[in-house]
């Protein structure tokens, strides 16, 4: 159920397999309302001071090479990333991503300015430049998984029909028309619509975000230099501004943690004057030259997140059924791994562990009392 990447590269993995797939959204696939379906996101193997993750990142990123080969589609910019650290902060996570087998160069506050004219950061703060990292074009990523698809033998597409109910233990899925599908194994990956399908012991435990986003062109006099930009997942300032540079045709984007808050509901996709003015003001003292003038659109955008961790959550729905109930900020890029695990799980292997806490564990089952104790 779903037709963002989690779904989307999950059934991939069990064609691969040689299993038949049904694939269902509430809209077509893909939908433009999923919090998948965007210019760009952004793959960063850095974690500072996590070595576990940052080796499934570099994990992630060669999937997707080999991703694109499946596909034959190009959507992985590798542009790099950067990272604003503090300087002692910096050394070390150069050496932890080149333990982890990356390639990674630390950048003084000189060098940062030398190199990025068009970023002002302050403080003295140095950076981390990573090779295997850099921009994956999402919409491209979600049109190649579903082109891939549709050619191959035994997978069904199955649009604009919502899922209304979900039978862990049997397998079976009701949509809205009534009908009734029946499957030896069912994915639940409706992203930030998991608290209207799952059950209420798991939905609570769910927070929705809602995030404002600026696209922005930029002038013709820094072309360049911004053709030069890796993405920038942390530009070190206090309210956790970040931005992702225009390649391959895309807009400037800027967001920042401080235009993220929680909400109790999906309604509209339309930002507000005040975020869109806030964000405007907080990239006003990182971007040189920068100011309304250069946005040409805005958006905000959704996504759910287990309480308790603020991340991903693997929930099992009975002896037939899994569902990614919550992705976190951060499972675009991880998605190719989290797809092996849940197609693994899915069909009865045990599957490899892959870095990432929240699917290594035993998935949270509905049916314990574990959950109670959360
Ligand atoms: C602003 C923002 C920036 C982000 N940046 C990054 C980043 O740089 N790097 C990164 O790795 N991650 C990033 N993320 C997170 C990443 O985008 C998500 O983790 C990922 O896209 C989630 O995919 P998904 O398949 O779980 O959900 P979705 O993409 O939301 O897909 C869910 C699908 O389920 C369908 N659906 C919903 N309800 C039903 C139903 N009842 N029946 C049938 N279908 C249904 C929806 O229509 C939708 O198509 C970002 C997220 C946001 C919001």
């Amino acid at each position: 159920m779903g037709g963002g990447v989690i779904a989307l590269l999950t059934a991939v993995e069990c064609v691969l397999d040689g299993h038949r797939v049904t694939v269902v959204d509430q809209g077509p696939i893909p939908h433009s309302r999923a919090t998948s379906f965007d210019q760009h996101r952004i793959l960063r193997a850095l974690h500072p001071a996590d070595p576990r993750t940052t080796a499934a990142a570099l994990r992630a990123h060669r999937r997707w090479v080999e991703l694109e080969e499946l596909f034959l589609t190009r959507f992985y910019e590798q542009v790099g990333s950067l990272t604003v650290l503090p300087p002692a902060a910096a050394t070390d996570a150069a050496a932890m991503l080149a333990d982890a087998g990356g390639h990674a160069r630390e950048l003084t506050a000189a060098g940062l300015a030398d190199r990025y004219p068009h970023l002002h950061v302050g403080g003295g703060l140095g950076a981390v430049l990573e090779d295997e990292a850099g921009v994956l074009l999402a919409e491209r990523v979600l049109a190649a998984c579903v082109g891939w698809l549709k050619w191959q033998r035994g997978i069904e597409l199955i649009e604009h029909r919502a899922v209304t109910a979900v039978d862990g233990e049997s397998g079976s899925v009701r949509l809205v028309d009534g009908q009734v599908l029946h499957s030896d194994a069912v994915l639940v990956a409706v992203g930030p619509w998991s608290r209207d399908l799952l059950p209420p012991s798991i939905a609570e435990r769910l927070t929705l975000y809602r995030q404002s986003l600026l696209y922005c062109r930029v002038p013709r006099q820094q072309s360049q230099a911004w053709a030069a930009t890796p993405a920038i997942p942390a530009l070190g300032t206090e309210g956790g501004a970040w931005l992702i540079p225009p390649v391959a045709g895309t807009a400037l984007k800027l967001t920042s943690a401080t235009a993220c808050r929680a909400v109790d509901a999906i309604t509209d996709y339309a930002t507000d004057p005040y975020w869109q003015r806030k964000l405007e003001k907080e990239f006003g003292d990182i971007l040189p030259g920068f100011g309304p003038a250069w946005v040409t659109a805005a958006k905000d955008a959704y996504y759910s997140a287990f309480s308790p961790t603020g991340g991903p959550l693997l929930v099992a729905l009975g002896g037939a059924g899994f569902a990614y109930a919550a992705c976190g900020g951060t499972s675009f890029k991880f998605a190719p791994l989290i797809a092996r695990s849940l197609a693994d799980r899915m069909t009865g292997r045990s599957p490899s562990p892959i870095g990432l806490g929240a699917l290594d564990g035993p998935p949270l089952d509905v049916h314990t009392p574990q959950l109670a104790g959360l």
